[in-house]
């Protein structure tokens, strides 16, 4: 079960989640989305899906993601609380069809995006949106973007690279928009075009975290130690490198698991690693990521302790208007009255509530 992301945040989240529960719907724990940005084959695919610790996103040395895919993570009720252990994908544009198996979501994957740019390399702005529901996720959205690419190849417009910049920032560009931003270690840092985007986008580097791939392709005789320690393009919050699957490792097949496991024993094998541990593989990236999120809660907080003040103000004033306690029939009548229409009130609002819900969704 490797699900790194969210699992330190999960129990502070779901405790926040239920007194909220009790506060009515509109008070929830809105967690930042989470982009990942760089040039094509960068990498990114293969992070998020270490991060989730599934195999489901199409990865590979060619333009893969050819559409954003939002990627809705939903915590369900675990087996030990009373629900089940199992995870499944749901695509808004296959509503009430639950896929189990991660291989068929990312055949839908890629067929989703044939159907509206073909087969043929096109790219398109329009998302592709899935849920995934697990009870081993924090409810968070990640999104996988197409990477920068320069040259126009198959069915793509002349102003390809233009159109794919301008649809990653209009994600990145939210204040809340956490950055992933991915440069392969094989490539110079300078040149990169996940920080030129990023800081493009968050200038002062509050919500960029610096990933670092492919640490296990350089070029024979160089490490990224530098890079790593921000020596070469300092970052706010730092640098991140990881192992993740080569293509090899996808077409045999390789889980995620496997491949965390490789991750650690190259980190340990490699004396320029040496003494990084905080910078270096998937868990920690997780664990960033967390200790970001964490700090996001805490910016909440003292909202959420005002509309709780302000619920038991309006509970305390809505018991007032059912009035005082009577011994007199009739007043015990008056009063069950005003209880009754109350409910149906409450009752007609939330069905009213509940059918906007559904044809939004
Ligand atoms: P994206 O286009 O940025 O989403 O990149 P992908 O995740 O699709 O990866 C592109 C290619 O690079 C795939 O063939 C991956 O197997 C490979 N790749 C990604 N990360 C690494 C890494 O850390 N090491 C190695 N050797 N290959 C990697
Ligand atoms: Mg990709």
């Amino acid at each position: 079960k490797a699900a790194p992301l969210g699992s330190s945040v999960i129990p502070i989240v779901n405790k926040l989640q239920d007194i909220f529960a009790q506060l009515g719907s509109q008070s929830s724990i809105e967690l930042p989305q989470v982009a990942v940005v760089g040039s094509q084959s960068s990498g990114k695919s293969s992070v998020l899906e270490a991060l989730v610790g599934r195999d489901f996103l199409p990865r590979g040395n060619d333009i893969c993601t050819r559409r954003p895919l939002v990627l809705q993570l939903l915590q369900t009720k675990s087996k030990a609380s009373g629900g089940s252990d199992d995870e499944w994908g749901e695509f808004l544009h296959l509503p009430n069809n639950r896929i189990y198996d991660f291989a068929e979501i990312r055949r839908e994957i890629e067929a989703e995006t044939n159907r509206l740019v073909g087969e043929n390399k096109g790219v398109s702005d329009k998302q592709i949106r899935l849920k995934i529901f697990s009870p081993n996720v924090l409810d968070i959205t990640l999104v996988d973007l197409p990477g920068i690419t320069k040259v126009p190849v198959g069915d793509q417009p002349t102003d390809i690279e233009a159109r794919i910049r301008t649809m990653i920032l209009s994600y990145i560009k939210q204040p809340s928009c956490l950055i992933l931003a991915v440069t392969p270690a094989n490539s110079d840092l300078a040149n990169s075009d996940a920080l030129q985007i990023a800081g493009n986008a968050d200038p002062d580097g509050h919500r960029t975290i610096g990933v670092i791939t492919k640490l296990d392709i350089m070029d024979r005789g160089t490490d990224a130690r530098n890079l790593l320690l921000g020596k070469v393009v300092p970052l706010r919050l730092g640098y991140v490198g990881v192992v993740n699957r080569c293509q090899e490792d996808i077409l045999l097949n390789r889980s995620v698991k496997e491949a965390l496991s490789a991750e650690e024993k190259f980190f340990r094998s490699r004396p320029a690693y040496h003494g990084l541990t905080d910078r270096l593989g998937i868990p920690q990236l997780a664990k960033k990521l967390n200790q970001i999120l964490v700090q996001h809660i805490k910016v909440l907080l003292p909202d959420l302790k005002s509309r709780i003040s302000n619920a038991l103000v309006a509970t305390a004033k809505e018991h007032q208007s059912y009035g005082e306690i009577t011994e007199s029939t009739a007043g015990q009548g008056a009063l069950l009255l005003n209880f009754l229409s109350k409910y149906c009130e409450a009752y007609s609002s939330l069905l009213e509530g509940k059918s906007e819900e559904m044809s939004t969704s």
